[in-house]
């Protein structure tokens, strides 16, 4: 029976970064994971392949509508889509692999198969049983459907099944207009595909800005992409060669149908905790089906701990990483800490979203006194060379401090931009301060300067 400090249970972002982080900071660790590669959801079936197939379909777009006008002439080119999907698998196995070597070189053991835990102190995988001081469980989440809808993975898919479809299908129906329903839908409708979304509530991304909201809605439209809201979704059934959905208007209660040769159901994900034997441990669960934890990631059993997808939070591989390795830190010793009020939030579309803070709709509930600081993508040199001139940056602060309570960018790059707020965030900065910091010219990120100008006495090219 091998010994040791820690042993954690999955290998997506929570996990493996808890286990090199464990590993560097001296505890004998080992990482039990199910599946054949490392690197969980968020590598194999989620984050890294819908970046890949997001970043191959805006380069058709670029081609067939931006080129020419650049003066690059020649045909568009056309999609070969079994090389799209090699491509997108090669881009897994690098990064797969990659965990493989960090693991080889921080001497992490990686214990193959399921694990499940027989009492605390324990962790079994296949048939060896391993002792452990600690136990970390980082077993994700998996993808959720609707009640009566029965996913085949082949005409009615998840997002696992929308990222592998044997060919591009000429019609798609996105049920669900959140973060992955959006991004793989784009996706889609850029390879050429119809794309129809139904969304259950009046605004698509909810939790988003109201205002970023309608303007993002606003270019997906103009993108192709055909959004309904207010469409409770009744049933989807696949037929011979397609699939029907049934929804009702909620405004009017009318029914419609529609048809389409693949329906991607993307109305979120639940935590995974099958195979772990929680329930005869008496580990404490939320209503919502995941390990309840207190504010150092233990769970109700001594000795076992709890991070990412499979507790409370926004379900994102960066809040899992940072629970793993401010998880290691505690069973080190140190003082590990999250700052959950600073975790930003990226649809990675074109243009791209990204938000960290508060909305301003959480700031007029709350009744605080607050200021906007507003600046649009057009009045941005390198936004407009670059044909990426839809969007803006909107800074929220207090009224009084100009402390920054939140950011909201649709634009070019807004993933990383927003970077720069959550920075100055943790720093408890003002808008001010970004105001008085020289950017680079040309850069996308002078319109995150210009907005924090626009906090105070105005920004200059608007
Ligand atoms: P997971 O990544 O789900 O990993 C859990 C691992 O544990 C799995 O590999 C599983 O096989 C293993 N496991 C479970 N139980 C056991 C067991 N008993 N024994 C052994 N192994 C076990 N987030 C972002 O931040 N940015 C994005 O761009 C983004 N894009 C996404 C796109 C898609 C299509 C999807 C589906 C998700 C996306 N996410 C994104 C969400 C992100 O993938 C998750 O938040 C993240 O992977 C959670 O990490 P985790 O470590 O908690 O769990």
């Amino acid at each position: 029976m091998a010994s040791y400090d820690v042993i954690v249970i999955g290998s997506g972002p929570g996990g493996y970064v808890c286990a090199i982080r464990c590993a560097q900071l001296g505890l004998k660790t080992a990482c039990v994971e199910g599946r054949d590669t490392l690197g969980g959801t968020c590598l194999n079936v989620g984050c890294i392949p819908s970046k890949a197939l997001l970043h191959a379909s805006h380069q058709l777009h670029e081609a067939q509508h931006n080129f020419e006008k650049m003066g690059l002439k020649g045909k568009p080119p056309s999609v070969d889509w079994t090389q799209m999907l090699s491509y997108k698998d090669e881009v897994i196995g690098q990064n797969t692999k990659g965990i493989e070597f960090l693991f080889k070189k921080n001497k992490i053991d990686w214990l193959k198969g399921w694990g499940s835990i027989p009492e605390a102190g324990l962790v079994k995988v296949g048939d060896e049983t391993h002792k452990a001081k600690h136990i970390v469980i980082a077993s994700g989440s998996e993808a959720s459907s609707l009640p009566g809808i029965e996913i085949d993975e082949k005409t009615i898919v998840t997002s696992t099944g929308a990222l592998a479809l044997p060919k591009v299908p000429k019609k798609m129906i996105v049920i669900g207009a959140g973060v992955i329903g959006l991004e793989l839908g784009s996706v889609y409708a850029r390879l050429g595909a119809e794309v129809t979304v139904l969304e259950y509530l009046d605004q698509i991304t909810p939790g988003i800005d109201t205002e970023v909201a309608r303007s993002f809605r606003a270019l997906l439209k103009k993108q192709g992409l055909n959004i309904v809201t207010g469409a409770a979704v009744q049933s989807a059934e696949a037929l011979k060669t397609k699939a029907k959905v049934t929804y009702k208007l909620r405004k009017d209660d009318s029914e419609h149908q529609i048809d389409a040769d693949v329906v991607l159901v993307a109305t979120g994900r639940k935590p995974y905790t099958d195979k772990l034997g929680l329930d005869a441990l008496g580990v404490e669960m939320t209503k919502r089906g995941q390990i309840a934890t207190d504010a150092h990631y233990n769970t109700s059993v001594d000795g076992i701990h709890a991070i990412g997808d499979v507790i409370e939070g926004p379900m994102l591989a960066h809040k899992a990483e940072d629970e793993g390795m401010a998880v290691a830190e505690i069973l080190a010793g140190q003082a590990g800490h999250v700052n959950y009020d600073v975790i930003p939030g990226v649809i990675y579309t074109h243009p791209e979203v990204a938000s960290v803070g508060q909305t301003e709709d959480q700031l007029k509930e709350a009744g605080r006194a607050y200021k906007v600081g507003k600046f649009s993508f057009m009045g941005n040199g390198r936004a407009k060379a670059n044909f990426a001139a839809d969007g803006f940056v909107k800074i929220l602060v207090d009224a009084e401090t100009d402390r920054i309570l939140g950011a909201h960018i649709l634009g070019p790059s807004a993933g990383d931009l927003i970077h720069e707020i959550c920075v100055a965030m943790e720093f408890g900065a003002a808008a001010e301060d970004i105001a008085r910091t020289c950017h680079a010219h040309p850069t996308y990120s002078e319109a995150v300067r210009e907005a924090a100008l626009a906090c105070g006495d105005g920004a200059i090219h608007s």
